[in-house]
Parts: structure tokens; C-alpha cells; sequence
């Protein structure tokens, strides 16, 4: 097998990567509070893990990935005060919380499935494993690192950080977070303003709460994670991954509550991939930059000049290393579409390609290894795909004869486009696996050929009345050298 190296959050630097168990990954990914449409931020992670498991995969390992979904617990402020995220939308439209979740994790998997994303393995929600919550609020309370106040419990940071430390995911120091926390006042229930709640104490009029040995409350929102995921990939496993947003406080306080629960991390590897940018700002609802995928994929933004496609955001995300951030604008996507446009037009030319028995060496199978080689450092997908490109040329200069290639290379192209650009990066057309739209091709190419025959025989006023019968059907055919064209 391939050697794959990752950088860890933890430690601060790219790793080999060992897997706890031989030839398996276990993956788990922070998924979305659905409390509203998918925007370009789930956009990244969704499509950055997904490619993660999509190499796994391709080099010979067996995955299991899970991703969970956010359906209560997480309070406006990220933190412990504010309203349920959830619960607010939820007040706003007049519908049931769970009405909320329901709509948006619909609405989040149409998004993630054109982008090509594969589904999760598991996909846990955190609202389906209460009784999994409260058996880890109980253990972490008998290892004495929680406090009751009020019917909440919170994680006694403090206790915690006498037996381990806190901060090592983050770098932070608690020295540094006493010193910069605020004072509390009278009414807050907690001890210090940087212990976290494990166990919230709901109010009266709150829907979503449930009994426990505290109070009727709700689960507080970091502890979901560390509760599914050891119940689904075990108390010890490979990668956890998740937005740069998340690694505090979200992260930092997982991985307290893992080590104070089962006294180690739990975790082999943080992995985060970096923030989207819109014109160099931090995307946000109050700065009027806020762009959802749907809002992407058809062009109703006022930011946004024209739709794009949801594959062109799939391969504009991939341009960039998952570690940078990366900022979105008109002018980079449409470098992007024009791109992809050349590189599934090359992915369709290959098949075709003759070849020629005298032919040498064309460098095709070192592309291959080059393309392998930056996706196994660290999940390098912008220098892969411009070796993707060093393909698209061959397939250019064999298509206009500038040069030949052997049977071997025309093989190792195709293994190219269809196993590592489609196959692993996911970048495919998007017609291709719509079924309707073949057989609408196969019958638009059956008009066109009576069109073309029409014209040999001089009958202008036939094909001439199937152009515009086309074009009222909304089909715009257009006649280059290699044939007519046809587009929606
Ligand atoms: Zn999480």
C-alpha cells in the first residue's frame, strides 16, 4: 500500500500515517447544524473529506466514515448561553424543531450529492443518542471532572487541567484563558467562564429536553461528538476531522471530555481544513457576503455574476490545498469552469485516442505517479490536478497528431480520468451519470442526423425548421468543425 502522510493539528506536522488497524481508517467528521440552507462554508469539508475517503478507498483500504449530523445542543453563541439554534429558526417559522432538522438535512444532502459527494457510512444525529450522552456526562462526573450547579454540568476545566492539559489541540494555555476570561457575575451558574457545559438545564417553555439524573435538559453541544464517535468507531480511532472553526472551542473540548472519560484523546489524527474567503472577508450573515450553494448553483446572489455549476465549485474547492484558505470570487470561478471544461473534454477524448504500436514512452505512467504521489502528501489536490493537466496535453498532441502514443499509455490515460479525476477527486460531467439525459442525447443526435441529411439533399427549409424547432424546445445546437454541437 501506498504510504500516506497527514499533517496533525495535534502535533503541528505532516505524519505518516498509521492506521490503528491494519489496512481499516476510521473517520469521523463534525457535520452541520441544519438550521439553515448549505453554504459555501459545508461546501469545503463536505468535499475535502469526501476525497479523503475516496483515497482511502483507492489505495486498498477499508473505510468507515462517519459524519454526524447537529439537531439540538448547539447554542447560538457557540458557547453555553444564546438559544438553540435549532429552536430559535424553529419559533421563527412556527414548525416543529424537528420539522427544521428534517427540511435542512434534505436540503443539505441534495447539496452535498451534486457536489459529488459520497454519503457517509454512518451519520448519527446527536437528538438519536441522549442515553449515549448522559452515560458520558456520568462518567466524566465520576471521575470527578464535572460539577453540578443548578440542575446543568459542566466540565471542571481547572480539575481537569491538575491531571492533563488543556489546550493541547489549540496551543492555548489556561494561564493565558484565566487571565483573558471575563469575571462572572452572580447569575452565572458556572464555576469559571471557560468551563463547558456537558449538561443543560432546560427552562419550562424549551421543546427539545429530555430527563436525566441532573434535570429535564438537553446535551450540551460538544458532547455529541465524543459520544458517537466512540460509540461508532471505538475509544481509539484513526482521523478527526472537521473545520478550522471547530478546533476551538469544539475540538479542544472533545478531546477533554475522550481523555476524561477513557483517559487518552481517542484521537490519531486532527485533521482541519481552512476557512473559504469572500474578496478577502470572512464569510457572514451581518457583512451581506453570505452565498448558500443554492444561491451558487443558479446565480441569484448579488455578489454573483452568473450560476455555477455545482461540479466548478467541486473543482474550484480542489484548487487549493485544504490547509490554505481559499477566497471565492467571480473571476477565480470562472478560471475554474473554463478549466474543468477543458479537462472533461481531454477526459472524454482519451477513450478515443489511436494509438500506434511503434510508439516510445509518452511519461504517462510517471504522470500517474506524480498524481499519486501529491495526493498521498497530505491530501495535495492542486498539484494533482496539474498533473491531471500534463495528461490533458498528451491527449491533446495525440489528438492533433503532434505526436503518438502506445497502447500502455492510452490505457494509463483513461486509468487517469476515469480512476483519479473521477474516481478520486470526483470531478466528473455532470450529465454523465443522468440517465434521461443520455437518452435525450441519443434522440437529439437522431434529429441532428436527419437535420444533416436534410441539408445534403438541399432541403434548407427542413433543416432549418428543425433548428428552430429545437430552439423552441429549448435545445441550441450550434455546427463547429467536429460535428454540431447541442446544449440545454
Ligand atoms: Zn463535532
Amino acid at each position: 500500500m501506498r504510504e500516506f502522510t497527514i499533517y496533525n493539528s495535534l502535533s503541528r506536522k505532516k505524519e505518516k500515517f498509521e492506521p490503528i488497524h491494519p489496512g481499516m481508517v476510521g473517520l469521523y467528521v463534525c457535520g452541520p447544524t441544519v438550521y439553515g440552507d448549505a453554504h459555501l462554508g459545508h461546501a469545503r469539508p463536505g468535499i475535502t473529506y469526501d476525497v479523503l475517503v475516496r483515497l482511502f478507498r483507492n489505495l486498498g483500504y477499508k473505510v468507515r466514515y462517519v459524519r454526524n449530523i447537529t439537531d439540538v445542543g448547539h447554542l447560538e453563541n457557540d458557547a453555553d448561553e444564546g438559544d438553540d439554534k435549532i429552536a430559535k429558526k424553529a419559533k421563527l417559522e412556527q414548525l416543529e424543531p424537528m420539522e427544521i432538522v428534517q427540511r435542512y438535512t434534505n436540503r443539505y444532502h441534495d447539496s452535498m450529492r451534486l457536489l459529488n459527494t459520497l454519503s457517509p457510512d454512518i451519520e448519527p444525529r446527536a437528538s438519536g443518542h441522549i442515553i449515549e450522552q448522559i452515560a458520558l456526562v456520568k462518567n466524566i462526573f465520576d471521575k470527578g471532572f464535572a460539577y453540578e450547579s443548578n440542575g446543568s454540568v459542566y466540565f471542571d476545566v481547572e480539575s481537569y487541567n491538575r491531571q492533563y492539559r488543556y489546550g493541547v489541540l489549540s496551543g492555548r494555555q489556561l494561564e493565558d484563558l484565566q487571565s483573558n476570561s471575563r469575571a462572572l457575575d452572580g447569575q452565572d451558574d458556572k464555576k469559571s467562564s471557560f468551563d463547558f457545559a456537558l449538561w443543560k438545564k432546560a427552562s419550562p417553555e424549551h421543546i427539545m429536553k429530555w430527563p436525566s439524573p441532573w434535570s429535564d435538559g438537553f446535551p450540551g453541544w460538544h458532547l455529541e461528538c465524543s459520544a458517537m464517535s466512540a460509540k461508532y468507531l471505538g475509544d481509539e480511532f484513526d482521523i478527526h476531522g472537521g473545520g478550522m472553526d471547530l478546533l476551538f472551542p469544539h475540538h479542544e473540548c472533545e478531546l477533554a471530555q475522550n481523555t476524561a472519560s477513557r483517559g487518552k484523546s481517542g484521537v490519531r489524527y486532527w485533521m482541519h481544513n481552512n476557512m473559504i474567503t469572500i474578496n478577502g472577508q470572512k464569510m457572514g450573515k451581518s457583512l451581506g457576503n453570505f452565498i448558500t450553494l443554492d444561491e451558487l448553483f443558479t446565480g441569484n446572489h448579488k455578489m454573483i455574476i452568473q450560476p455555477y455549476s455545482p461540479m466548478t465549485i467541486r473543482f474550484f474547492i480542489l484548487q487549493a490545498h485544504y490547509r490554505s484558505t481559499l477566497d471565492f470570487s467571480n473571476e477565480a470561478l470562472l478560471a475554474s469552469e473554463k478549466g474543468l471544461k477543458k479537462l472533461l473534454q481531454a477526459s472524454k477524448d482519451a477513450a478515443g485516442l489511436q494509438v500506434s504500436e511503434t510508439a516510445g514512452d509518452a511519461g504517462v505512467a510517471q504522470i500517474v505517479e506524480n498524481i499519486y504521489e501529491a495526493l498521498c502528501d497530505d491530501l495535495n489536490t492542486p498539484i494533482a490536478v496539474s498533473h491531471v493537466f500534463d495528461a490533458v496535453r498528451i491527449v491533446n498532441q495525440v489528438k492533433d497528431k503532434q505526436i503518438s502514443i502506445c497502447n500502455e499509455d492510452k490505457e494509463r490515460l483513461v486509468f487517469i480520468f476515469e480512476e483519479l479525476l473521477s474516481g478520486v477527486l470526483g470531478i466528473q460531467d455532470e450529465k454523465s451519470d443522468d440517465k434521461s439525459h443520455e437518452v435525450l442525447d441519443g434522440v437529439v443526435r437522431m434529429v441532428l442526423d436527419m437535420r444533416t441529411d436534410a441539408k445534403k439533399n438541399k432541403d434548407f427549409a427542413k433543416s432549418d425548421k428543425i433548428r428552430d424547432d429545437l430552439k423552441a424546445l429549448g435545445i441550441e445546437i450550434k455546427d463547429t468543425k467536429e460535428g454540431t454541437e447541442w446544449n440545454l
